[in-house]
């Protein structure tokens, strides 16, 4: 049984860019390695849209959230988190512990924040030294409109705007330098078809200005400051994960010959191909804001979770993602981001059908099938 995985993070991995990472390990002093790393650099200015630097890091995307708060606010400083998800969540754990002065808003799972709210906010709040948003929360297959956000916070306020955009670059349009973020994260494992262990993290000019200026160290090891440093002589303030920029370079590379805006067309086209194939088995859609990156739905009434999710991968090899917090067992998560082509939205749906089917549940076979099917190639 050939196993297939449909989880928005991680992510499946091309065999060009194993077949790198496989290769024998070399220094990362060595000319070989700064050639690698000097181009990875550059390529990922091309992905985040961006002249700044993109440092980076040997951690999950959780450490790059974590390097950015710990860098860029001291003790006391106010910033705004935006909670509509687990992710969003986790913007407001980290600011808690940094500066302990978090103006937490929590937005409904499945909806997205409005920038009428935001600007109700920073009214009320005109002290805040930052606002952290998340592009595509990923627990809730829900994208905000980060467009937006950003052009309303920086026509409000001066506050630095952080973007999770863990499971946003490479599925949605993204624009770091025209839509005038701060800072914007992703994590290799997630658009960018890698193994987890890098966080990329992009940072504008007046990030770098207060990360250069602070003096205060609540941070040895995450230290934009460190990595700022040594990005500018295309080096590492430690030793990287040799062999993950190596598979990197590779994966951007790819990235490359299709191009930034084919790569976002493919996600939005595979993620309405999703949305339809299930929508036509009869399941309801969660979001009613839908990220590119993962389609969220409501198992069906009577679905037990456990009995549909064995059917899945015991008799399928198909892994996806189970709904979180107060939405497990009652949602489910099917992605689309990276490394995935319309025959793969074809084999997930018809995979839901062959789980759904194994567990007696009443629809017609191969409607989703067909909805996909007709999504792309027309009626
Ligand atoms: C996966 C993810 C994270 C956390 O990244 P880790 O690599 O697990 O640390 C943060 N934000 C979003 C939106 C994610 O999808």
């Amino acid at each position: 049984m050939k196993k297939r995985l449909f989880t928005p993070g991680p992510t499946p991995v091309p065999e060009n860019v194993m077949l790198r990472m496989a290769a024998p390990i070399i220094h990362h002093r060595n000319p070989e390695f700064m050639e690698i790393l000097t181009r990875v650099h550059e390529d990922l200015k091309y992905l985040f849209r961006t002249t700044q630097p993109v440092v980076v890091l040997s951690c999950s995307g959780t450490g790059g959230m974590e390097a950015s708060v710990a860098s860029l606010f001291k003790s006391g400083e106010k910033v705004i988190t935006v909670n509509a998800g687990k992710f969003g969540e986790r913007w407001g754990q980290l600011v808690r512990v940094f500066t302990g002065n978090c103006v937490e808003e929590k937005v409904q799972w499945g909806t997205a924040i409005q920038p009428e709210r935001m600007a109700e906010l920073l009214k009320e709040h005109p002290d805040a030294k930052g606002v952290c948003l998340t592009h595509s929360e990923t627990s809730t297959g829900t994208a905000a409109d980060i467009k937006a956000l950003c052009a309303l916070i920086r026509e409000k306020s001066d506050a630095l705007i952080l973007v999770d955009g863990i499971t946003a670059i490479g599925a949605h349009e993204f624009h770091f330098d025209d839509w005038g973020a701060d800072i914007c994260i992703t994590g290799s494992q997630k658009g960018l078809m890698m193994p987890p262990g890098l966080a990329l993290v992009a940072i504008s000019e007046r990030a770098q200005d207060i990360i250069n200026a602070h003096t205060h160290t609540q941070q040895f090891y995450l230290s934009l400051k460190k990595a700022l440093k040594a990005h500018s002589a295309e080096d590492t303030p430690f030793t990287p994960a040799v062999s993950l920029v190596i598979g990197l370079d590779e994966a951007l590379q790819m990235i490359k010959a299709e191009g930034i805006e084919n790569i976002w067309k493919r996600h939005e086209s595979l993620a309405a191909a999703c949305r339809q194939g299930c929508s036509a088995l009869g399941m309801k859609l969660f979001s009613n804001s839908p990220s590119f990156a993962v389609t969220p739905v409501w198992l069906p009434e009577g679905v037990d979770w456990s009995a549909f999710n064995k059917a899945l991968k015991n008799k399928n090899g198909i892994t996806v993602a189970a709904g979180q917090d107060e939405y497990k067992g009652k949602i489910f998560r099917v992605s689309h981001l990276g490394y995935y082509d319309e025959l793969d939205m074809l084999t997930v749906i018809g995979g839901l059908e062959r789980a759904l089917k194994d567990i007696n549940f009443d629809f017609e076979i191969g409607a989703g099938v067909s909805a996909v099917q007709k999504a792309f190639l027309g009626n």
